[in-house]
């Protein structure tokens, strides 16, 4: 069989630890023997990233400005365990936070969906994305504690040096004040990158926050929203059928619990941290969460959600046997090799991609699967199968279908 062509390259972002390892597997037994593979490498391994003092993670997004598609390993984020570990110079920052920062983007995280991996939730038949605005509100936040009687406001001085002030509490004794706040232009950014992904995928698009209680704050999101959607929008999503909602967060919560899924929730920025978690754990499985971070000029970075992997790493060191499910970090590679073809109109390297993703799933529901889904399918004959074994499983199942 020919190798699949590819003209313009994907920005390859390496790892660590044993996302690393199944990185290299995932390579040398699903990809390179099909595609010719072209990538710009970058090493984010958290050695290398030491050794150029974190520059590497910089270019690696700005490259991801310029090709518009990459594909991202999980990495250490540095703690100070970490720091003594691996002899950092310091505690360099998130690689996702300072790639996020470049790109400007918002993460979109779905499930991957087979039978025999049953949500907890029995109607969601179809994938629920969750888009979390990454900027602001209470991740940015001043907070006080206030030790006794007082009176708390929130001043705005202007450049001029006027002032506008708001009462917050006249305190009779000890209390606690936290001042947050978000810009314009990142909830826009927030916006449009929602229904451009909306668009992409083709799904109904809600978002949620809670403007009845906070008529200014997140009232503002709302608008923002609604404003962009009628401007730019609305005849896009008219066109293909797909809808824009809003609703409250309660409301939405509701409604998210009786679905049968298939659409994208937009959530700010403390709301979608918890329910990325709740919808995580509902569909059965960390190991089988996606990750795009699409930005609002339509760059993309796909991922998986999980991390390192480090306790099997460190069996992995020792020469002990491991079963660590390779499933999201595959779909982050056809993610981005679909999204290449899709805009290098490689039509080949798209199937190739659906083919791959299919093999991983026609793998698991024929029973051959990893530890980590092994002990909670639904299937009767269910075998696990330790890290190698289930790569060339995937192997074996895509080769017959090509
Ligand atoms: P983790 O790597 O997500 O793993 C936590 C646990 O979840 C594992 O010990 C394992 O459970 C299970 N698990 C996760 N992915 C799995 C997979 N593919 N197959 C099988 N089991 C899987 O989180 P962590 O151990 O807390 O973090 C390790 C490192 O990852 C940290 O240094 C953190 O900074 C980094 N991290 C990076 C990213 C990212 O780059 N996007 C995201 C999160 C964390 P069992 O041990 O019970 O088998
Ligand atoms: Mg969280």
């Amino acid at each position: 069989m020919e190798k699949i062509k590819m003209t313009i390259p994907l920005v390859e972002m390496d790892g660590d630890e044993m996302t690393r390892v199944l990185w290299k597997l995932i390579k040398d037994e699903l990809l390179l023997p099909f595609i010719d593979l072209k990538t710009e490498y970058y090493d984010l391994g958290l050695e290398y990233r030491n050794q150029t003092d974190d520059k590497v993670t910089t270019d690696s997004a700005l490259a991801t400005k310029k090709y518009g598609v990459a594909v991202k390993c999980a990495t250490i984020t540095p703690n100070a365990a970490r720091v003594e570990e691996y002899h950092l110079k310091e505690m360099w920052k998130s690689p996702n936070g300072t790639i996020r920062a470049i790109l400007d983007g918002t993460v979109f995280r779905a499930p991957i969906i087979v039978k025999g991996i049953e949500p907890y939730v029995k109607n969601w038949v179809k994938p629920i994305t969750i888009a979390r605005h990454a900027y602001g509100d209470v991740y940015k936040a001043t907070e006080m504690k206030i030790p006794e009687a007082g009176k708390c406001e929130l001043v705005y001085t202007k450049e001029n040096g006027e002032e506008i002030r708001e009462l917050i509490h006249e305190f009779k004794g000890a209390g606690i004040v936290q001042g947050m706040h978000n810009l314009n232009h990142s909830i826009e950014s927030f916006a449009r990158s929602c229904f451009n992904f909306a668009i992409d995928t083709k799904q109904d698009l809600w978002f949620s926050s809670k403007d009845t209680i906070s008529k200014k704050y997140d009232h503002t999101f709302k608008d923002i929203f609604e404003e962009i959607y009628e401007k730019e929008y609305k005849e896009k999503f008219e066109g293909l059928g797909i809808e824009y909602f809003y609703t409250l967060i309660d409301d939405a919560v509701a409604r998210v619990i009786r679905s049968n899924g298939g659409y994208i929730w937009a959530c700010k920025n403390y709301d979608g941290d918890v329910m990325s978690d709740m919808l995580a754990t509902a569909f059965g499985s960390l190991s089988m969460m996606t990750s795009v971070l699409v930005s609002p000029d339509g760059k993309y970075e796909y991922e998986a959600a999980h991390g390192t992997v480090q306790r099997h790493y460190y069996k992995y060191l020792k020469g002990e046997e491991t079963s660590t499910n390779p499933i999201a970090t595959i779909f982050a590679w056809t993610g981005a090799l679909r999204k290449r073809g899709e805009l290098d109109g490689n039509k080949e390297l798209m199937v190739f991609a659906d083919k791959l993703e299919q093999a991983c799933i026609h793998t698991v529901e024929s029973g051959k699967m990893t530890k980590d889904l092994a002990i909670i399918t639904t299937l009767k004959e269910a075998e696990a199968l330790n890290t190698e074994e289930f790569i060339k499983a995937v192997r074996h199942t895509l080769e017959a279908s090509l």
